[in-house]
């Protein structure tokens, strides 16, 4: 806790990682913490392959093009990100404010809170297994879509995510089955007919009882629904997408005005605690849209008024054209 940064974000969605490659474009020193594994927030989490077609300046991208972009973008001021790093609360501790998180305190300047749509953490198997698979043989995210090539791959689920990644690995992975307790899929309509065209097997209605270790790979028992005979499947990896939970109760705790559960935010988005920010889906004010742009906008305006405050004292030219970076 020897360092102060000049503005610790919580939350490394969209929002966030641009907040925090702003707050590097004004010199900030700055601290980038994420609850979760990865990077991206929702766009990352819920819709990677989903295409995108309101952020400026792109004709389309999907999910995972926009996190990898912002990655990039990111890495130019090497800001201090902490993923698996929750922030559980913070408060002011002089002139400082401490966060508290499950790995460790950490102290900062100012703050801003990205959280979104809140702590994401995905829907677990409710299957007996040995949780000692997960990473190995069972996974709830894809981070590396190579390690999937030429694998006999099995998804749990009927949603939007689970038949975008069935599409995605079709063509990489040896073979892939698609188990769903429902004969009727929820995806878009064509989607579902995308995947009704393709090689994917599909096991309705089936909800997995139990996943064995087994040599090479692991045995996926599952427990017909209505009238379905038993079956047993063999696979290298079993993908789980039952979606994401989000939990913004956090919020409650956080001694934050709040509106319907959304930070109230003035035209600074300043809250109503000293050198606390707020951005993103996790704000409110008259018309705010949750959108990434509006998020997008939000940002720089945080950014600006925290350094005006902290360090009034540097003058840097507003438009990043006017840099030498
Ligand atoms: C299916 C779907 C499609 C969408 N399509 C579009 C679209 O086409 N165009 C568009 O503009 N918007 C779209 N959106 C909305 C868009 O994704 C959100 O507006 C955007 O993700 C908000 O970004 P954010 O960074 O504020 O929050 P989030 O993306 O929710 O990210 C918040 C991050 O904060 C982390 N976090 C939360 N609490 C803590 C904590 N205590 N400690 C540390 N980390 C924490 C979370 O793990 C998460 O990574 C879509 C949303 C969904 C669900």
């Amino acid at each position: 806790m020897d360092h102060t940064y000049d503005i610790a974000i919580i939350g490394g969605g969209p929002v966030g990682m641009f907040a925090a490659f702003y707050a590097g474009l004004r010199s900030a020193d700055v601290l980038l913490l994420e609850g979760t594994a990865q990077l991206g927030g929702q766009p990352a989490a819920l819709y990677q392959q989903k295409q995108i077609y309101d952020v400026a300046g792109f004709y389309a991208l999907n999910g995972r093009e926009l996190t990898t972009a912002l990655t990039q973008q990111l890495a130019r001021f090497q800001p201090d990100v902490r993923l698996n790093t929750r922030v559980s609360d913070f408060a002011k501790d002089g002139e400082n404010i401490t966060l508290n998180t499950n790995n460790g305190s950490f102290q900062a300047r100012s703050v801003i809170i990205a959280t979104g749509a809140g702590a994401f953490a995905p829907r677990q198997l409710a299957a007996s297994y040995d949780h000692a698979l997960d990473g190995k043989r069972v996974f709830y995210t894809v981070p590396d879509l190579n390690a999937w090539t030429d694998q006999d791959v099995v998804i749990a689920g009927g949603g939007d995510t689970a038949i975008d990644w069935a599409l995605a690995l079709e063509p990489i992975a040896r073979s892939v089955q698609l188990v769903h307790r429902r004969q009727q899929f929820r995806g878009l309509e064509s989607s579902v007919q995308r995947l009704e065209s393709s090689s994917v097997q599909l096991n309705t209605p089936y909800l997995i009882d139990h996943v064995d270790a087994a040599d090479q790979g692991i045995d996926i028992i599952l427990k017909p629904v209505r009238g379905a005979e038993p079956r047993t499947l063999h696979a290298d990896k079993l993908l789980v997408s039952y979606g994401f939970s989000s939990d913004n109760r956090q919020l409650r705790a956080w001694n934050l005005e709040l509106d319907h559960s959304q930070i109230v935010v003035d035209r600074s988005y300043r809250t109503n605690q000293e050198l606390v920010y707020a951005i993103g889906d996790a704000i409110t004010y008259p018309d705010k849209q949750k959108l990434i742009a509006s998020g997008f906008g939000e940002a720089p305006s945080a950014v600006n008024s925290i350094m005006n405050a902290i360090h009034p004292e540097r003058r840097q030219p507003l438009h990043s054209s006017q840099m030498n970076l």
